[in-house]
C-alpha cells in the first residue's frame, strides 16, 4: 500500500547518467543552486555550510518518494563550469569548509563532482543520496580519492513496484567509517515509509549508523523562491508533521543505540 500524499511536490522526468554525458566530457555541471545554509539533517546537522544542489533525478517522476519537498528540474538546471562553481562555493563558504552535494540525485553527475573534489581537498564534501547509483566502482573512487573528506548520507527509497526497501549492498560497508542511513517515516501504517529499512547487508555485519526522520507534510506547492518554515501552517501541516516527528522519536526510543533521530533543523530555522 502507498502512502496518501496530498500534494507532489516538482515533479519531473527521470534521468540517467547518460544525459550528461556531453556536459560531463566538457567539465560541466548542471546545477540547480547554490546557497548558503544550515545542514539539516544527518551526522552534521546544525553545521553552517554550502549546499550544491544539482539537477536532475533518476527518480525525479517520484513515484518512489512522492513526499520529496526539493526542486531538482533537469531542464532547469544552469550548464556551469566547475571552476565556476567551486569559486561561487567558496565565496559563499564564509569561513566554513562543508559542501553538501544534493540534488535531485548527486551521484548522476560523479564524474565531474569527483575530479572537482581532486582539485579542492581543502575542503570536506558529503553526499546526500538515494543510492542507486552507489555502486561498486563509486564505492571505490571514494575509498581511493585524494580528497580523503568525502561523505555519503544515503537515504533509500521504497520502490513502489516492490513496496519495500531493497537489500544493502554488501560494498557499502567497505564505506562504514564515512557513510551513514537516513530513513524517512510517516505513522500512516499502511505506508511503505511506516518503519525504517535494513541497517547491515548481511547479520553478522555491524550495523551502519542510521537516523529516522519524520515526513514533514506540506499543505500545498512551494512558490519560487519560497522558504518552507515549519511555523507556517498555511504551508506545512503541523498536525500531521508533529505526528510523523513523534512516530519517528518513538522508533529511535524502541531501538536505543541502533537508530538517531535526525529532524529537518532547517524548517525550524525558516532557512532554504
Ligand atoms: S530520490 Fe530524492 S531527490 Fe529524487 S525524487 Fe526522491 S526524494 Fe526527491
Amino acid at each position: 500500500v502507498v502512502a496518501v500524499i496530498p500534494i507532489v511536490l516538482n515533479r519531473d522526468r527521470n534521468i540517467s547518467v547518460a544525459n550528461y554525458r556531453e556536459l560531463a566530457g566538457n567539465g560541466q555541471l548542471l546545477v540547480t543552486s547554490i546557497f548558503a545554509t544550515i545542514q539539516g539533517e544527518g551526522p552534521l546537522a546544525g553545521g553552517g555550510c554550502v549546499f550544491l544542489r544539482l539537477a536532475g533525478c533518476n527518480i525525479g517522476a517520484k513515484e518512489d518518494c512522492p513526499w520529496c519537498d526539493t526542486y531538482f528540474d533537469f531542464d532547469g538546471g544552469r550548464v556551469m563550469r566547475v571552476e565556476v562553481v567551486l569559486a561561487e562555493i567558496r565565496e559563499k563558504l564564509n569561513g566554513s569548509v562543508l559542501v553538501v552535494v544534493t540534488g535531485g540525485e548527486p551521484l548522476l553527475q560523479w564524474e565531474v563532482m569527483s575530479a572537482m573534489m581532486a582539485d579542492a581537498t581543502d575542503l570536506a564534501w558529503q553526499f546526500e543520496t538515494n543510492g542507486l547509483l552507489l555502486k561498486d566502482g563509486v564505492t571505490r573512487d571514494i575509498l581511493t580519492h585524494p580528497n580523503k573528506a568525502i561523505r555519503v548520507v544515503v537515504s533509500p527509497k521504497v520502490p513502489a513496484t516492490l513496496g519495500k526497501y531493497r537489500a544493502i549492498p554488501a560494498h557499502w560497508h567497505e564505506l562504514a567509517e564515512v557513510l551513514c542511513l537516513k530513513y524517512v517515516v510517516e505513522d500512516n501504517p499502511h505506508s511503505n515509509y511506516h518503519q525504517p529499512g535494513p541497517v547491515r547487508a548481511h547479520e553478522h555485519l555491524p550495523a551502519l549508523d542510521t537516523y529516522v526522520s519524520g515526513m514533514a507534510v506540506y499543505r500545498r506547492q512551494l512558490r519560487p523562491g519560497e522558504v518552507a518554515n515549519i511555523w507556517d501552517d498555511t504551508l506545512i501541516d503541523p498536525v500531521r508533521t508533529r505526528s510523523n516527528y513523534n512516530h519517528a522519536a518513538r522508533i529511535v526510543m524502541d531501538h536505543p543505540g541502533l537508530y538517531w533521530l535526525s529532524l529537518q533543523t532547517h524548517l525550524f530555522a525558516g532557512v532554504e
